[in-house]
């Protein structure tokens, strides 16, 4: 027996969850709705925690979508603190860590992703970091006001931005990854040539090809040992290790699961179970643009993906088929970003100049661009956009690409 019914249950207070509250309060969605998050805050951006909020330029409230009095002047109910722990799809009820159980009417499953925890010797050690909530970030902050060198693991967007906001901050960084070069997995070889003369300029130390072997230390970290026998001193180090989608109500509640580990889910977004839909990071769909099942982890789709739903809720069902769109920040050092349907480029056609810090990088795959990279050329993104929407025929056309009129492409 429930103890109370809601029209719409949320479960998990990130930025899918926020935009699906939003986009339904919007949409005159007219049931209640209640917004279930774990965390002391309301939802807010994540992005901040690798950026100004790590730096102490942007304040907590400055992070948040919305403060907890938006959310009460549209009559959502924002349960904080709050956990789902379990979800039963067929009496379509859900249990909550207050012991309360909730009756919905369609729900939504937006639990985000963890970070992935690397399992080496030394794991354990005082001053090792993985970063993920602002909580963790206050935790980097206050370790990195005694720490005179720190050591990223990892050569995706966190540990970079990362190294980038702590070097600022007067800190010795040093990246130790696998790739050859940093962001080179997702932009690219001519972008990660790029972000390595970048972040070596500024000081960043790069160890590129290698692996995190072991830390070593007393109670606290002391130092790092690479795969090929390096050691680094490290008064902490912040592990940028991934994500992995937090599926433990999901796969509880036995939602079909997906291949890259996310909730299973149709071109619109609907989980296995009909009147469940799941968005942002743990959003794993079969998606039009991509011709395949992807899970995409970025903040824009989080939300683009969270008013999909809301739209679904609200009986406009639809593939969703949005052009996913990242940014990354490296301090104020540089701003790049990406749009596109493929991280993996198999041909680059450079537009302006990568020496002087202004210039695109279109990927191309099949004679049609499959995504862009931009620093400084926003303009170019612009164009990106609508060729790769528009599966524009690109053969033989790599000069003007590079340096023709994109109007006329
Ligand atoms: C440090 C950092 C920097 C980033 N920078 C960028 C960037 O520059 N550009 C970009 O595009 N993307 C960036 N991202 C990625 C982006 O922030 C994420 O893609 C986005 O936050 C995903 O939103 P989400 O709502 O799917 O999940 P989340 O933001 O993870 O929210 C999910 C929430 O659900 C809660 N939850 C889980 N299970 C339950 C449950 N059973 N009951 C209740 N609550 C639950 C979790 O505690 C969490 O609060 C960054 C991420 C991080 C961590």
């Amino acid at each position: 027996m429930a103890d109370r019914e809601v029209a719409a249950l949320i479960v998990g207070g990130g930025a899918a969850g926020a935009a699906c509250a939003e986009a339904l309060y919007e949409g005159g969605f007219g049931g209640s709705v209640l917004l279930v998050g774990r965390e002391p805050e309301p939802p807010y951006e994540r992005p901040p925690a690798s950026k100004g909020y790590l730096a102490g330029t942007q304040d907590r409230d400055a992070c948040l979508l919305h403060d907890a009095a938006w959310y009460a002047k549209r009559s959502i109910e924002l349960a904080s603190r709050t956990s789902v722990m379990r979800l039963d799809t067929a009496a379509r009820t859900a249990t909550l860590s207050t012991k309360e159980v909730v009756e919905y009417g369609v729900a939504l499953i937006a639990t985000g992703a963890n970070v992935r925890r690397l399992r080496v010797d030394g794991a354990q050690l005082d001053g090792i970091h993985y970063l993920r909530a602002l909580g963790n970030a206050d935790a980097i902050r206050a370790d990195a006001e005694a720490a005179e060198h720190v050591v990223l693991v990892g050569g995706s967007y966190i540990a970079c931005e990362v190294a980038a906001t702590l070097t600022s901050l007067g800190r010795r960084c040093t990246m130790v990854m696998l790739e050859d070069a940093p962001l080179s997995t997702h932009f690219g070889p001519t972008a990660g040539g790029f972000f390595a003369g970048l972040l070596r300029e500024r000081g960043v130390e790069l160890v590129c090809g290698d692996g995190l072997e072991r830390l070593e230390g007393g109670d606290r970290v002391e130092r790092v040992v690479t795969a090929s026998g390096r050691v680094l001193p490290a008064d902490m180090v912040v592990m940028g290790t991934g994500a992995m989608p937090d599926v433990m109500l999901a796969r509880a509640a036995k939602l079909e699961l997906g291949e890259t580990g996310g909730v299973a889910c149709s071109a619109d977004l609907e989980t296995s179970a009909p009147g469940v839909w799941a968005a942002g990071d743990v959003c794993e769909y079969d998606s039009v643009l991509h011709g395949g099942r992807v899970r995409i982890e970025h903040f824009e789709v989080a939300l683009a993906q969270g008013r999909a739903a809301a739209a679904a809720m609200l009986g406009t069902r639809r593939p969703y088929a949005e052009l996913p769109y990242f940014w990354t920040d490296l301090a104020d050092w540089v701003t790049a970003e990406w749009v596109g349907i493929t991280e993996a480029p198999e041909r680059e056609v450079v537009r302006g100049s990568v020496d002087d810090g202004a210039f695109s990088v279109f990927h191309l795959a099949h004679g049609r661009m499959v995504a862009a990279l931009s620093v400084g050329r926003g303009e170019d993104l612009a164009h990106a956009r609508r060729l790769i929407a528009a599966g524009t025929e690109l053969s033989g056309r790599e000069a003007a690409l590079a340096e023709g009129d994109l109007d006329a492409l």
